[in-house]
């Protein structure tokens, strides 16, 4: 391409020659203007700007000073300690529900086999409270990683409490602490010696009678396994029931029994109904306990403190 311009009064005439690579030079070098006075006006805007308008310049530049970053750590970190201590008063208030339930399931637990609740009963869980460090020195990121990590902690803690005190729920329920019978009905005749309703003879008793109208419904006094449910000429029609930890209980005198010999049963499920079978005076659940073999008084397998009375 030819330019042509003839100037002033002379006319004079100019001739330019331009070609493509003129014009990429050309082009060049503008562009290459552009970025220096783009580079060089955000320098030094952002100079002026920095003296001028600090807090617009470091907003636009994602700046911010060392004291401010200070500030802000410790504002965070205030807030971290805040959460830290309430995590260990959680902590802590879960350790004396602990203390608390271990109370409770003392209370529940018989007589002679309380001496088994550090073993069987499964105290002894996880080691409570757990520490969060509120007034840690290290940087904050680690203490929130700490803090992560203790919560953890804790969730598991909590995690094996509930299947601990669950355990020790199961394990009660298993034990015949219960009562055997449904609703308000006399002590007939107590556990120990006394004389025999029938042969007018001192003899030994081996459980304890409540007096009930027939009818009324026989209680399992703990989860456990239908041992035996038969009919024999002293004890009539009878179920015996065999527990955990070496108990076993046997509900005689029944005029019918809903169970069969291996059936599971749960407390307080209905097993029989009082009758006058077997050798009796009249309608009665006469109810005994075994304990690894041996008679013991029934009331010795409730919960409490009782000393076992006798009918001496
Ligand atoms: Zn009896």
């Amino acid at each position: 391409m030819q330019i042509i311009w003839i100037s002033g009064s002379t006319s004079q005439i100019k001739r330019i020659n331009i070609t493509g690579l003129g014009l990429f030079k050309i082009a060049a070098v503008t562009c290459f203007a552009f970025i220096l006075i783009g580079v060089g006006i955000h320098f030094f805007g952002f100079r002026i700007a920095v003296q001028f308008k600090p807090d617009l310049a470091r907003e636009m530049g994602g700046v911010i000073t060392l004291q401010e970053k200070e500030e802000i750590e410790s504002a965070y970190r205030e807030r971290l300690e805040t959460l830290q201590s309430q995590l260990s008063k959680v902590s802590d208030q879960i350790g004396k529900l602990q203390t608390i339930k271990d109370r409770f399931t003392e209370l529940a637990t018989p007589v002679p086999i309380r001496s088994r609740l550090n073993d069987e009963g499964g105290k002894g869980g996880p080691h409570l409270p757990i520490q969060f460090n509120p007034k840690s020195k290290g940087s904050l990121i680690k203490d929130l990683d700490t803090s992560v990590d203790s919560g953890k902690s804790l969730v598991k803690a909590v995690e094996r409490l509930e299947q601990n005190w669950d355990r020790q729920y199961r394990w009660l329920s298993q034990l015949p602490t219960g009562t055997p019978i449904t609703g308000l009905t006399g002590l007939s005749s107590n556990y120990g010696p006394r004389v025999d309703p029938i042969t007018k003879r001192l003899a030994q008793h081996p459980g304890i009678d409540f007096s009930a109208p027939p009818g009324t419904p026989i209680l399992a006094a703990g989860s456990g396994t239908v041992m035996r449910a038969g009919n024999d000429y002293a004890y009539g029609l009878f179920v015996e029931i065999k527990h955990i930890d070496g108990f076993v209980t046997k509900y005689a005198h029944a005029r019918k029994v809903y169970v069969q010999q291996g059936q599971a049963v749960t407390r307080g499920q209905m097993i029989a109904e009082v009758g006058t079978t077997g050798r009796t005076t009249g309608p009665h659940l006469h109810y005994e306990v075994r304990l690894n073999d041996s008679l013991i008084n029934p009331i010795q397998a409730l919960a409490g403190r009782y000393q076992a009375p006798t009918n001496q």
